[in-house]
């Protein structure tokens, strides 16, 4: 006998919905997608503002910088792009070029007009972009080291400015400013963004089943009101439910059975696709909701699972078998009246001697339809 591994509450589901630890890689790219030419204009309107008298730094900073934003714009226009290496080759290369001109400011604008300049302001919006770009810890590091460097950068700075004969309180008053509104900024940017987390934590323990990682019956209830919107595309659900499940509770015990429903979950995922929600309805019941699917084609997957769980050879347990009853959703049908057709065709299953899917032939109305599946 094989030990039981411990229990992982790991999704097997690639559902949209339940992605919500990182659902926003597609809205992060799209941001960046606009951010890139915005930021590629700043520095050309930057640089042309200087003409024909170009800062020393800027004449090779900024052409440098605008290639290298171009590069991961063009790069993040395709959708397999990986955004969040992209956005930190960005960030870096935006981080030192701020970095770069607030030490050149300390050599050139300081002494000159006893003053940080206006350009300063932009560090805010690279702090708050870290947020924008990064999970919280992430971001906050990164964020972190650039406010770090920008603070070394000061600090020398001091140090040079007070032999020059420089320093004046005044610019001292700034530069705390600068850093202290700085720091500031980062750590409420770090309260918040944790909140959103815990936020989106607790929607996804809300609509995932903690035993085997798949969609729960909320959710799934909620997908299938979506889908029988009066009027709405052909729709098939499919009730599985795992036969002798009580024997095998009762033989192994429930920890085995446990398991049972988790590798079950995993086989059964197999055959899902993105646009298919398989859920755990309850105990050893999974409904599969099948949008844009005839009868016939909802029964030759239902098939197809039966057969794969059939030839899997469970841990302890060896071979299990499940029972699925099939039904298709007219265009004005309620979920829970197509719910109870599949339910009454799972219950035919049963009563047929089990290791079987049987279509709902009967829907609403009483007449007898002659549908195109075999098998049973
Ligand atoms: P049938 O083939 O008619 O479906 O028979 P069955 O034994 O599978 O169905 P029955 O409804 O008699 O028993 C289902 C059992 O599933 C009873 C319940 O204790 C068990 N069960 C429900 N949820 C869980 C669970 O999360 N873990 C475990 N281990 N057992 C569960
Ligand atoms: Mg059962
Ligand atoms: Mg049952």
């Amino acid at each position: 006998m094989s030990p039981v591994p411990p229990m992982k509450p790991e999704p097997v589901a690639s559902d949209p919905l339940l992605a919500v630890p990182d659902p926003a890689r597609d809205v992060r790219r799209r941001i960046f997608l606009w951010v890139m030419p915005v930021a590629v204009l700043a520095c050309l309107s930057a640089l042309l503002v200087q003409a024909p008298h170009f800062d020393p730094l800027d004449c090779w900073a900024l052409p440098t910088l605008n290639v290298v934003l171009l590069g991961v714009y063009l790069a993040l226009r395709r959708p397999t792009a990986p955004v969040d290496e992209l956005i930190g080759v960005a960030y870096a290369a935006v981080a030192t070029y701020f970095l770069l001109a607030l030490n050149h400011q300390f050599e050139v604008f300081v002494p000159n007009h006893n003053a940080l300049s206006e350009s300063t302001f932009w560090f805010a919006v690279l702090y708050a972009a870290a947020y924008a770009a990064w999970a919280p810890r992430k971001a906050f590091t990164f964020a972190g080291i650039t406010w770090g460097l920008a603070l070394l950068i000061g600090v020398l700075n001091l140090f040079a400015l007070h032999a020059d004969g420089a320093l004046t309180v005044r610019v001292l008053g700034i530069m705390a400013q600068f850093y202290l509104s700085g720091a500031v900024l980062i750590g409420i940017q770090y309260a918040l963004a944790f909140a959103r987390k815990r936020d989106r934590e607790v929607h996804l323990m809300a609509y995932m089943d903690f035993l085997t990682g798949l969609p729960n019956r909320r959710y799934a209830e909620g997908h299938l009101a979506q889908h029988t919107r009066p009027g709405h595309a052909p729709l098939s659900v499919v009730m599985l439910d795992l036969d002798h499940f009580k024997r095998i509770n009762d033989t192994y015990g429930h920890h085995v059975g446990d398991h049972v429903l988790r590798e079950l979950a995993q086989v059964l995922s197999r055959h899902t696709g993105r646009a298919r929600v398989l859920a755990r309805w309850g105990g050893e019941e999974f409904l599969l909701i099948l949008p844009d699917t005839v009868l016939a084609d909802a029964h030759a997957l239902a098939e197809r699972m039966r057969q794969s769980v059939e030839a899997h050879v469970f841990d302890e347990v060896g071979v299990a078998t499940i029972s699925a009853g099939v039904a298709q959703a007219e265009a004005d049908e309620a979920a829970h009246a197509v719910l109870r057709r599949a339910d009454a065709a799972l219950y035919r299953a049963k009563g047929q001697g089990r290791n079987r899917v049987m279509a709902d032939t009967e829907p609403r109305g009483g007449t007898r339809v002659s549908l195109p599946v075999t098998g049973d």
